[in-house]
């Protein structure tokens, strides 16, 4: 009950630290295992270093704390990346004959995880997020796979609307809580039965690690998600895993920091006249804000809009100071792309996907500014 009237910074600071003992750390070290001494039966909760490690086992509780606090129920699995946390929900709870909803709209390697479900027998299917366009496909399906706001267009859905229609008609529902983080989005409170993240990205913020996490409610569904994640190996290193649990103790800092700039930055954005397509969740005025403010406590750190071609869009992100040249999003320095450059998402060749890091917008914006001038021939 106390845990619920907490604020988020002050969840985020003690999530998942084990209770006191004299003389350890506050944050107990990476422990370093490939096996355990284990005399006797082998009973656990440590055995065998594939099948559990104490750094997971703190991370794991910290991390379920911040997607459903207060409830004591779920359960958190971390995976070595958010690719392996997505493919661990999807092979575990499908099975030949099945059938399987996507967005179409999602993240670039679905298409791949796609021809892997066909050759297994199970029958996919896509619809677009925006608009709620999956409702459309989920007749007799098992599986329906979210991601809103979807990366890169940020279209969203309404999760709590899908959901009532996939458990009216027996299906599962899997929300890829990446963009949002625990802290913008709680899919299992909306009613998801899976919360999935790339935690590559926001979640540890630093682009410095890859690591993934599964959250559920159900104890059937946990432990088919643990036992997948035996079976294939995809485990994160101890290392990994502590960097991640440290880097939450700041999540509420950064990601307050981030959606505010981001924020900013659109809203500046929005006044050019070389920019089309702008797209920002927190913006009043973005085609998804009202669904998003429904659903969402914060927007993300990720706007996008276009630019008129690709020259314009290359020669703005050479002219930028203060952001690189990357892919990937959440961190906290602010990085941007020209998403075209990848194939596969489609979206105009002047596409950019920029996301906000945790630089001062007084910074930040006018470099920004600066930079389309500049791509523009226009004098600073
Ligand atoms: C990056 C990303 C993934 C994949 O995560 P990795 O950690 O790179 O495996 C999945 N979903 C979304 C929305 C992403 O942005």
């Amino acid at each position: 009950m106390e845990r619920r009237r907490m604020g988020d910074g002050t969840r985020a600071v003690r999530a998942g630290l084990p209770e006191p003992q004299k003389y350890e750390p506050t944050l107990p070290g990476p422990v370093f295992a490939a096996h355990y001494h284990l005399p006797g039966d082998p009973t656990g909760p440590y055995t065998y270093g594939r099948d559990e490690n104490p750094t997971w086992t703190h991370l794991e509780r910290a991390i379920g704390e911040l997607e459903a606090p207060g409830d004591s129920d779920v359960e958190t699995v971390v995976f070595a990346s958010g690719m392996a946390a997505i493919s661990a929900v999807l092979f575990s709870q499908l099975k030949a004959g099945d059938a399987v909803v996507l967005p179409s709209d999602g993240y670039q390697a679905l298409p791949l995880v796609r021809e892997q479900l066909e050759a297994y027998g199970i029958e996919v299917r896509t619809a677009p997020t925006g608009g709620d366009a999956q409702l459309a496909a989920l007749d007799g399906a098992r599986l329906l796979w979210i991601e809103t706001p979807s990366n890169p267009g940020l279209d969203v859905c309404d999760i709590r609307r899908l959901v009532a229609a996939a458990h009216a008609g027996g299906a599962l529902v899997a929300v890829d809580n990446t963009l949002a983080t625990p802290l913008g989005q709680r899919p299992l409170e909306l009613g998801a039965d899976f919360s999935v993240a790339s935690d590559t990205k926001g979640l540890t913020g630093h682009g410095d690690i890859l690591l993934g996490h599964v959250t559920c409610r159900d104890a059937e569904s946990a432990a088919s998600v643990r036992r997948w994640r035996k079976i294939v190996g995809a485990i994160p290193g101890p290392m990994e895993a502590w960097l991640a649990h440290r880097s939450l103790a700041t999540l509420h800092l950064r990601v307050d920091r981030q959606c505010a700039t981001a924020l900013a930055l659109a809203e500046a954005l929005s006044a050019r006249e070389d920019v089309s397509g702008l797209r920002y969740p927190g913006l009043p005025g973005d085609a998804s804000h009202r669904v998003a403010a429904g659903q969402m406590r914060r927007f993300g750190s990720v706007v996008s809009f276009v630019l008129p071609d690709r020259e314009r869009a290359e020669r703005f992100l050479d002219r930028l100071r203060l952001v690189d040249d990357a892919t990937s999003f959440g961190g906290v320095r602010s990085t941007a792309e020209r998403r075209g450059r990848w194939g596969g998402d489609a979206v105009p060749e002047g596409f950019i996907r920029f996301s906000v890091g945790a630089e001062d917008a007084e910074d930040l914006v006018p470099d920004v500014l600066r930079a389309l001038d500049e791509a523009g021939g226009q004098a600073g």
